[in-house]
């Protein structure tokens, strides 16, 4: 069973297709409590099991920024600020987990619950990502 959510940036350039493999209401969002992400108040959800589609209208208008350890990066849109998700590479493969705060209408998700990966030491979160995060993630490159 796929539980299907679409989401994106305030201004349009990016879209997220996000397929889940449980019903949105199982997913507890993390707060991480990470100065940036304080002050985005972004809270993530990933789904290992699931698939994230990341649609760039103009990927020369997508910014990254590379925060913390600077193991992975944080997507946002270059136009509007909004950020969109967490992005980790790995061997040729993308990673990723979502801001909740970009998925269209209310939010569909649990409660959030404070996450501190800023704890743990590089290697730990790394591994915790590849556990955790979106493993099927394709980034589309619209064009103008
Ligand atoms: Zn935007």
């Amino acid at each position: 069973m796929a539980y299907r959510l679409a989401g994106g940036c305030h201004c349009g350039n990016i879209r997220a297709d996000v397929v889940l493999s449980r019903p949105p209401s199982d997913f507890v969002p993390r707060a991480c409590d990470c100065d940036f992400c304080c002050k985005h108040g972004a809270a993530y959800v990933s789904d290992p099991e699931g698939e994230l589609t990341l649609r760039l209208r103009e990927p020369g208008a997508v910014r990254r920024y590379a925060q913390g350890s600077g193991t992975a990066d944080m997507l946002l849109c270059g136009r509007c600020g909004v950020m969109v998700a967490g992005l980790l590479c790995e061997g040729g493969r993308n990673f990723a987990a979502i801001n909740v705060r970009i998925i269209d209408g209310e939010s569909p998700f649990g409660a959030s619950r404070s996450a501190s990966p800023k704890l743990l030491p590089v290697e730990d979160k790394v591994d915790r990502w590849k556990r955790l995060w979106f493993a099927d993630v394709r980034i589309v490159e619209d064009g103008a």
